[in-house]
């Protein structure tokens, strides 16, 4: 017992260490003034957390650019984002991106390889991500990489993070984590994500939801991906498999899911049921896309029918949302965020004639960081491992 009061004092100063590097990392540079007023730390003690923080190496102290104004200027306290970084690993079906990014969310370097959907075996993905990773790494030689964030297209549990279904990849269950961390030569922490859930959390942090805390986030690829932010964090559920909104049923008399399920959102709004409606290959992948998103924008009536279904459909599937969650904004990443500006016209009354009068109002966005929400999700998730306890990584070095 006696050691208790030494104990809780330890785990405060490392709680308001982290809270003091978080609001660095997620609200910019600032005064140890304003410091004190983001936080509601005392001044007193602000003093000795950002000598602490200083001496970790995560912020440095320096004067701020003049304004004219008489007197000494306080100094302001940033983020070491050139020597503080943490990697994202963004595996898409046709393609896999890596970043690295500084403390404060600064991209410093990225790199994205398409490759054919065919192939996307899982030792070959992996085998792709490792090897931008190295030469990313070799580009910042210097920097001390924190952790790795691993977006997949895939349903991560919670517990033990691993990858339980991944219906457009066709991996078996696999745990990413380890598999990443034997091939990556890589001591630091390896987290792994679901791609929707990371770009929910990117967009609600640094994206078109920024400050918001109640986002729907809805990502079209090859299938359907849904992030649910609630009380300004991720929804996670039971195990970490919330949020799959693609597979919430929108048509009962509608096609077989590759979950295995009837009438899935992901069946009437997914890219393969799009290009069908458009007349188009519906494995032409993001060729066909592209040419359906410029067919769209020219306001081709050919693809006019095919974009009328997809914004019915995308309504009713919106509709159950955002009555059930009650939320700030719904915000549209992937496919459905670049159809949006073709489709808002008629998706905007669809969606209104369903949602309770209270939920009328919600705003319909597309997303800020478009193919790289996930990578950017994946940067944040592993700066939360780090900035959750600032203190451990310097224990183990
Ligand atoms: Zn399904």
């Amino acid at each position: 017992m006696n050691r208790s009061p030494g104990l809780r004092s330890e785990s405060i100063r490392r709680q308001n260490l982290s809270t003091v590097l978080t609001s660095v990392h997620r609200e910019g540079a600032s005064s140890r003034s304003d410091l004190v007023k983001r936080t509601g730390l005392t001044r007193s003690s602000m003093g000795d957390l950002v000598s602490e923080l200083t001496r970790l190496g995560f912020v440095v102290e320096a004067a701020p650019p003049p304004d004219g104004s008489p007197g000494r200027p306080s100094p302001i306290v940033q983020a070491d984002a050139s020597g503080n970084v943490v990697m994202g690993i963004d595996l898409m079906v046709d393609s896999v991106g890596v970043t690295a990014d500084g403390l404060g969310g600064q991209r410093l370097h990225s790199a994205r390889r398409y490759r054919p959907r065919s192939r996307v075996g899982l030792d070959e993905t992996v085998a792709m991500a490792v090897e931008l990773v190295d030469q990313i790494r070799a580009d910042i030689d210097g920097a001390r990489v924190h952790a790795i964030g691993v977006a997949v297209p895939g349903m991560v549990r919670r517990s033990d993070q691993r990858m339980v279904l991944a219906p457009n990849l066709g991996w078996p269950e696999t745990d990413l984590k380890q598999l990443f961390k034997s091939r990556l030569d890589f001591d630091g922490n390896v987290l792994v994500g679901n791609e929707a859930d990371l770009g929910a959390l990117a967009e609600s942090r640094r994206g078109v939801a920024a400050g918001l805390n109640h986002v729907i986030y809805l990502s079209g690829e090859v299938g359907i991906g849904g992030g649910i932010i609630a009380d300004g964090r991720l929804l996670r559920g039971r195990d970490g498999l919330a949020g799959e909104a693609g597979h919430i049923p929108v048509n009962l008399d509608g096609r077989q899911c590759r979950c295995g399920a009837i009438g899935c959102l992901e069946t009437e709004v997914g890219e393969e049921t799009l290009l069908q409606r458009a007349g188009l290959s519906s494995d032409g992948g993001r060729e066909a896309v592209d040419e359906l998103i410029t067919a769209a924008r020219a306001g081709d009536p050919s693809v006019q029918e095919a974009l009328s279904a997809h914004a019915h459909w995308l309504a009713v599937g919106l509709a159950t949302l955002v009555n059930l969650f009650d939320t700030d904004a719904v915000v549209l990443g992937g496919l459905l965020g670049d159809l949006l500006p073709s489709i808002a016209s008629e998706l905007e009354p669809a969606l209104k004639q369903r949602l309770l009068p209270a939920q009328a109002d919600t705003p319909v966005l597309a997303a800020a960081f478009g193919i790289d929400a996930c990578g950017v999700g994946a940067a944040e998730m592993a700066w939360d491992s780090v900035l959750d306890d600032p203190l451990r990584p310097d224990r183990q070095r």
